[in-house]
């Protein structure tokens, strides 16, 4: 939306916010020492507490105004990011943040305009798939130290192109724009900023847990499914409406939206569960019923097995991707087509990204070189729904299924071991390895030491890393450490070399 629609009303916040700011630092000190209170609503209470642990963690503020017509939709938006170094011996040079809509397998366009780091304008570098903005930062960063920086950003998607799974898209009304901001990439101790450009399949983004708080204006008649929590709605008389949305500990933040979207939803354990659904689909309701049981009984099972979810909310929407589903924190879409036919696989996919928020959104890990830490154990995970929804023989069946396909496959084809990145394998290979021999792995934990030594295992690693970024050499120290020093042997047998951590 142009500028000019800046009315009024906004104009007078922001002489108020000039006055309390030149009101002195007794307004700012007293602000800052409340910092958490925004984020508390999108936090079950018991975890508001994890807020003051993470006070170090990136604090992203998002403006962003979507204008929309039948050809593309534009977003135009406003970034600024508090970024704090905590790499113990590390002094930093550049910050880099991802622009991933521009990645071939996005298929969007965003561009950066003006960036200032502490207040002065820098001049950034773009590599050549132009997702890799480097900044230079005007004096060093030591351990401990935070700077702030800020970026105007434009992000447009063209309606009907389709990139590898439709993932970022503007299709049958539905728009899907998960990254679609400047996404700071991980610091990794001694290798650098992570820059990652290879996506052929799978997953491409790797991001630290942060902080969200985004105002987001859409047209009036268009309904928003998000990452975090609506704070507010507010009509601005002019066709448009901004959503004031928190979203803290979260390491993405997603949104999705259409002119056609119907919402059912229902509590489990405190938490609201959404669907966002077209009701104009076939089965349209029963199907949206379904995607809501399923999808709190997975909440329930894996609350119980793991550890709980923190979040106020999660939100599960239906879109026309081509991956069957897709995970993003606090928020994961299913195929249209999977959606609409409401039968044991559509189950099978709510299962598996509903445990994507404990795999992947809450224990964070890099989904291009290590893969299965995620894959596999959301796979495994599904088993485990299944066994407490239907028992014991239902597991069982639910593993053999693994079993039978990797048997299959390696009929045919070379077995490789499930550790790998996704580039190591050839294309099949990733989903049979990964996905089929990958659950198998955790059975083969469960025969050796037992089904519940292994929950508990999950549970100290789940304790142990929720918010964090895990590695092999994690897991395998945790799983030493709950199980038995032997593991190794069957990570070396089942994922491969894991360095010891
Ligand atoms: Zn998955």
């Amino acid at each position: 939306m142009p500028r000019r629609y800046l009315h009024r009303a906004a104009l007078l916040a922001l002489l108020a916010l000039a006055l309390a700011l030149s009101a002195g630092a007794g307004v700012r000190a007293q602000s800052s020492a409340d910092w958490t209170a925004l984020y508390r609503p999108a936090l079950l209470p018991d975890f508001w507490g994890d807020m003051e642990a993470w006070a170090d963690a990136p604090r992203y503020t998002l403006d962003l105004m979507l204008a929309v017509n039948a050809e593309e939709a534009v977003i135009g938006g406003q970034a600024t990011v508090r970024y704090t170094n905590r790499a113990p011996s590390a002094t930093l040079e550049t910050l880099v943040f991802r622009l991933y809509p521009n990645l071939d397998s996005f298929g969007g366009e965003m561009t950066v305009g003006r960036v200032t780091v502490a207040g002065q304008t820098v001049t950034p570098q773009l590599d050549a798939t132009r997702s890799v903005l480097t900044l230079p930062l005007p004096r060093p960063l030591g351990y401990g130290e935070s700077v702030d920086v800020a970026l105007s950003f434009r992000v447009r998607v063209v309606a009907g192109r389709e990139r590898l799974y439709a993932q970022f898209s503007y299709l049958d009304e539905v728009l899907a724009l998960p990254n679609a901001y400047p996404l700071l990439s991980v610091y990794e101790a001694g290798a650098g900023w992570w820059e990652e450009v290879a996506h052929p399949q799978g997953d491409a983004v790797f991001s630290e847990t942060g902080f969200y708080d985004v105002r987001l204006t859409v047209p009036a008649d268009w309904q928003v499914a998000a990452s975090g929590t609506t704070l507010t709605e507010r009509d601005n008389g002019d066709g448009t409406r901004t959503l004031h949305i928190a979203a803290p500990l979260m390491r993405e933040f997603a949104w999705f939206a259409s002119p056609r979207y119907a919402t059912l939803s229902a509590e489990q354990d405190g938490v609201t569960v959404r669907c966002h659904y077209d009701p104009a689909r076939p089965q349209a309701e029963t199907n949206a019923e379904m995607a809501l049981r399923v999808t709190r009984e997975a909440v329930r099972t894996y609350n119980r097995a793991f550890g709980r979810y923190p979040f106020a909310e999660l939100d599960v929407v239906q879109t026309p991707n081509r991956a069957a589903g897709i995970e993003y924190p606090g928020v994961f879409v299913v195929a249209s087509p999977v959606w609409d036919a409401g039968d044991d696989f559509f189950a099978f996919v709510l299962a598996h990204e509903t445990a994507h928020q404990w795999w992947y959104s809450l224990v964070g890990n890099d989904p291009v070189r290590t893969p299965w830490m995620d894959e596999a154990l959301a796979q495994f995970s599904v088993a485990l729904y299944i066994r407490a929804q239907e028992g014991e023989a239902a597991y069982q069946a639910a593993l053999e299924s693994y079993r039978r396909e990797y048997t299959r496959y390696i009929e045919q084809y070379p077995d490789q071991v499930i550790g790998l990145p996704v580039s190591a394998y050839p294309q099949d290979a990733y989903f049979f390895m990964v996905y089929q021999k990958g659950p198998l792995f955790y059975a083969a934990l469960a025969d050796e030491y037992g089904l519940e030594a292994l929950l508990g295992a999950l549970r100290d690693y789940f304790a142990a890393y929720r918010y964090r970024i895990a590695y092999p050499e994690d897991i395998l120290s945790e799983f030493e450490r709950s199980l038995d020093y032997g593991v190794d042997a069957l990570f070396a047998e089942w994922v491969g070399v894991v360095p010891v951590g």
